[in-house]
């Protein structure tokens, strides 16, 4: 084996696999270096782990309103080992699935941590091998708070690695990951408390989704602490305390899980001696097309600090790229706009384009219309104790033709009736257009089609 390639992508990751995949679909001769699991954060302590616990969670969740519908269901417990076997099983047949098919690609796998020793050649396991083109997509971890006892804490690849589902917990954070997990562990017995350092977690989406977040949440019974920062740990007789800095304190917790966001993995990787540039956080800046400060070092996926650190996103950038750079697609790349997002929630959050304070910011007040409602979904139909999950949909418009620049969908079925409509946003779909659909009835996905 040569050890030069055309291109060399640093992370077996979604972003590195993605990429390499796809140049060498158009014949170019590709390396992927992977220093843990294949598939990355993704498929080993992301998303896809993530939606086998969210799962546990819905059904949980079905199991208590199975007795609405006469059902008479006596649910003796979890067995949370059974659980988290059958989820690492299915983690591993995923690893080998990764692996075959960068094989099937004719993709050569690399094993070990790669550093670049200049600007064309990188060092793995004391071998060095070079390319004409780099993909740096090395992704992030989780970042720890700098207060003392935070070790006592976990994070969320901690989550993963619990034997048990703790009795007490406070997540610490306030996006995707701490609302999530959150969720999870309160379906599945935990006491939640959700302490975020301001007002309210989901600070940057559409208050109509914060909202409705909330009143779930509380009435579901995960209690929301605020204003709270975390100022130490310890460890006491009954447990770990979390302390503020104004003093309050929570004790008897089981874990505390820290999910305050992730930081790029790029200070191992010599990106000095390549002469890439990075940012004060450590991510890599690039230009549209990927490119960083070296015009042969691409970088893509979470270490780029892009607005959207999803994996489809990390997926898209590489094809692109790969698109153009091998596939004689000149000027294709991802514009990071439009692009759907789901929070797993309990029930879910679906979100693409615009909230109604950027449309707002953008367009200007006068040129921007909202639709919303609230409405009780038909699940809960029979069961008034359970109607405790409204749903919450808006839709922001802007100009006269009122073309839909914004969707904001929180409820039951809202993960996969997003997909559809962020087609139709990306079409630039307009109001009217919705209304023109027949419904769907009876979905709550009608309300889509049927706001007034
Ligand atoms: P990664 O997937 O992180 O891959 C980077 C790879 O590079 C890793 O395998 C790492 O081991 C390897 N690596 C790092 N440094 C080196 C080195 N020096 N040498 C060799 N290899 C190296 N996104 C969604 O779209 N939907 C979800 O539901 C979702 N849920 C998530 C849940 C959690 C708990 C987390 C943490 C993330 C979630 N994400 C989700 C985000 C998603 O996982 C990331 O956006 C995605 O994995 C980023 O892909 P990437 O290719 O940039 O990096
Ligand atoms: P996020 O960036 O989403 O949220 C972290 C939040 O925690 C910050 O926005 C901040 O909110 C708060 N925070 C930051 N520092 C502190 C601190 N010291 N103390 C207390 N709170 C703090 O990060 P996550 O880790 O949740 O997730 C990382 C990314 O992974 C997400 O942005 C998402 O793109 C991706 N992901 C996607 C998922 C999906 O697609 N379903 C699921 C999970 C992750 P504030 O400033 O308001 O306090």
């Amino acid at each position: 084996m040569s050890n030069h390639f055309d291109l060399i992508c640093i992370g077996g990751g979604s972003g590195g696999v993605a990429t390499a995949r796809r140049a060498a679909a158009y014949g170019a001769n590709c390396a992927v270096v992977e220093r843990e699991r294949l598939g990355g954060t993704c498929v080993n302590v992301g998303c896809v782990p993530k939606k086998v616990m969210w799962n546990a969670a819905h059904t949980a969740g079905a199991l208590e309103h199975a007795a609405d519908y006469g059902f008479d269901v006596d649910v003796r417990g979890l067995d949370w080992a059974t659980l988290v076997e059958r989820r690492e099983a299915y983690i591993r047949r995923l690893n080998g699935i990764y692996e075959r098919n960068l094989d099937n690609a004719d993709v050569t796998l690399l094993r070990g941590s790669a550093r670049f020793v200049d600007a064309h050649a990188i060092e793995v396991g004391g071998e060095r091998y070079s390319a004409e083109r780099f993909v740096i997509a090395v992704g992030g971890a989780p970042t720890w708070p700098d207060i003392p006892g935070a070790e006592l804490g976990i994070d969320s690849d901690g989550f993963f690695e619990l034997t048990e589902c703790p009795d007490e917990v406070a997540v610490v954070g306030a996006g995707y990951i701490a609302v999530e997990l959150a969720g999870v562990l309160h379906q599945l017995g935990a006491r939640v408390r959700l302490v975020v350092r301001r007002e309210a977690p989901l600070r940057t989406f559409d208050p109509i989704i914060r909202e409705a977040f909330l009143e779930a949440a509380a009435a579901d019974g995960i209690e929301l602490v605020n204003r709270f920062v975390p100022e130490r740990v310890t460890r006491e007789n009954d447990g770990l305390v979390l302390h503020a800095e104004d003093g309050r304190q929570i004790d008897g917790l089981d874990q505390v899980l820290w999910a305050i966001g992730r930081a790029p993995a790029t200070a191992e990787l010599g990106l000095e001696a390549a002469g890439v540039e990075t940012a004060a956080d450590g991510s890599i800046p690039v230009d549209d097309y990927q490119v960083t400060s070296r015009h042969h070092i691409h970088a893509l996926g979470d270490v780029t600090g892009n607005p959207f650190p999803l994996t489809p996103a990390a997926i898209a950038a590489g094809r692109r790229l790969a698109d153009r750079l091998w596939g004689g697609k000149a000027g294709r790349y991802l514009p990071y706009e439009n692009i759907p997002t789901v929070v797993f929630t309990h029930p879910p959050i679906g979100t693409v384009g615009l909230t109604e304070d950027e449309a707002r910011a953008r367009h200007g007040d006068d040129a921007v219309t909202v639709y919303a409602t609230r409405f009780i979904p038909m699940e809960y139909a029979l069961a008034e104790q359970h109607a405790k999950r409204r749903s919450a949909m808006k839709l922001v418009c802007v100009g006269p033709e009122e073309r839909v620049v914004g969707i904001h969908l929180f409820g039951m079925g809202s993960d996969e009736m997003l997909q559809g409509f962020a087609v139709a946003v990306r079409m630039g779909a307009t109001k009217a257009d919705l209304d023109d659909t027949v419904a769907i009835h009876p979905t709550s996905a009608e309300e889509v089609v049927t706001m007034t």
